[in-house]
């Protein structure tokens, strides 16, 4: 069998642990698969997925800012890609393209050993891409979830399209969750939550991996709250991605271990 081509469509052309992770998911199982970064500017996507099909890409995935556009060029979208309304993985059959996320399926694997989540309250900060696919996961898990963001009327958007609520969280949640880009490299001393509102009994999940522990994460720590870092999300997308086109299993702790190691060489 010929070697097959996937990749990653971004832009800017930035820093992207994909790679990584996916050629470290090859080597596990002996795929023969290459993985490459594609910087590709909105105004070539449309061409970039017929090229696709042109040069018979297997999968791509689709990073910032294309997680929307995608899903009006892909032949088919997925039940869960269409509700969330962003898709992160674009898959060749023929000559048919599908659009799925795996994003949620990253937030769910991530979140679903630490609960159980039914009924109890999630704050979730930020009302982008990533923040879609956070609320979704946990209203799938049956948690009460409140939306908060910069601009008030995305959070509003959201909510209303997925069955939460926005605005401000009155009572202490069981689980906060930054899917924000505030602490992020180059500003890790920012933080998206007053330090005084974390109480102990709060698990506070950080879909930021770089730096792995932000301050929000290290105060909250420093607190006595439970803490998840972003990487296992990333990996755990990623995992579902390789089953999508291979129905290959990759081992999640084998391709954190080669996300960390590519997380240290910056
Ligand atoms: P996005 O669509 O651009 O949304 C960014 C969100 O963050 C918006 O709600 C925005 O608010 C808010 N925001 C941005 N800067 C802010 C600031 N200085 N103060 C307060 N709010 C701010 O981006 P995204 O795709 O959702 O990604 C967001 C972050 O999630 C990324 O930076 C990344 O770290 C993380 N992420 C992690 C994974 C993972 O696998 N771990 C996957 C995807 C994303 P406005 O609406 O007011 O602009």
């Amino acid at each position: 069998m010929a070697t097959e081509l996937c990749g990653i469509l971004l832009h800017p052309a930035g820093h992207t642990l994909s790679p990584a992770l996916h050629r470290a998911a090859y080597d596990a199982l002996g795929l023969d698969a290459v993985y490459l970064p594609f910087d590709v500017p909105a105004e070539h996507l449309a061409a970039a997925v017929s090229g696709m099909r042109a040069l018979g890409i297997r999968q791509l995935s689709i990073s910032i800012p294309h997680k929307q556009a995608v899903l009006e060029l892909a032949d088919e979208v997925s039940e869960d890609a269409r509700r969330i309304g962003a898709a992160n993985t674009l898959t060749r059959s023929g000559d048919r393209i599908r659009a799925d996320n795996t994003d949620w399926l990253g937030v769910r694997r991530t979140l679903e050993a630490m609960g159980p989540w039914q009924g109890r309250r999630a704050t979730v900060l930020g009302a982008g891409g990533a923040a879609r696919a956070v609320v979704f996961a946990l209203l799938e898990f049956g948690m009460q979830v409140t939306v908060s963001n910069r601009t008030q009327e995305r959070a509003v958007r959201l909510a209303r399209d997925l069955g939460a609520r926005a605005g401000a969280q009155q009572k202490t949640p069981d689980l906060l969750v930054n899917a924000t880009p505030v602490g992020m490299d180059p500003n890790p001393d920012d933080t998206p939550f007053p330090t005084g509102r974390l109480e102990p009994e709060m698990t506070v999940f950080d879909t930021v991996y770089r730096p792995l522990e932000t301050r929000l994460l290290r105060e909250a720590r420093e607190r006595g709250c439970r803490t998840q870092d972003g990487l296992d999300m990333l990996v755990h997308q990623a995992v579902e991605q390789l089953k999508l086109w291979s129905g290959r299993s990759a081992d999640p702790g084998r391709l954190r271990g080669a996300a960390e190691e590519a997380l240290k060489r910056g």
